[in-house]
């Protein structure tokens, strides 16, 4: 005995708050995800998108100087697929106290791009270094 399937409602009439929506909604933040990817710049791996960018105080971008007196331009995103973090977490010279941080190294060629801050309560996020980052 063959089964109808059900077949998912046309654009216009999606129900708010079904499984079908919540499909949609994922769906549209997938490929809202995969629009302005950035890659590294050394071996063109997908790191993360413009999409992934948020604000810490009302900033998403940060010019920031090391302990050294090297100077690097960043930006902040929530999450970045094409990158490891690297090394233990350190908590001296925090750019972002108090979130500790990690070298973050791209999962593909290992290049560091950046940083990769946590904190106590398991919220973390990417500092990349938007020199080391190319669009498609
Ligand atoms: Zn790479």
């Amino acid at each position: 005995m063959l089964k109808r399937i059900a077949l998912p409602a046309p654009t216009g009439v999606r129900q708010a708050g079904s499984a079908l929506e919540k499909l949609y909604a994922k769906l549209d933040d997938t490929s809202r995800r995969c629009q302005q990817p950035l890659l590294c710049v050394s071996c063109h791996n997908p790191v993360t998108s413009a999409a992934e960018r948020f604000a810490i105080d009302g900033r998403t971008a940060f010019h920031l100087v090391n302990p050294n007196g090297y100077q690097f331009d960043i930006c902040v995103y929530r999450d970045a697929l094409g990158c490891d973090p690297a090394g233990a977490p350190k908590d001296s010279n925090s750019w972002f106290e108090p979130y500790s941080w990690q070298y973050a190294q791209c999962n593909q060629c290992e290049l560091q791009l950046g940083w990769y801050y946590t904190n106590e309560n398991g919220d973390s996020f990417w500092g990349l270094i938007n020199a080391l980052l190319s669009k498609v």
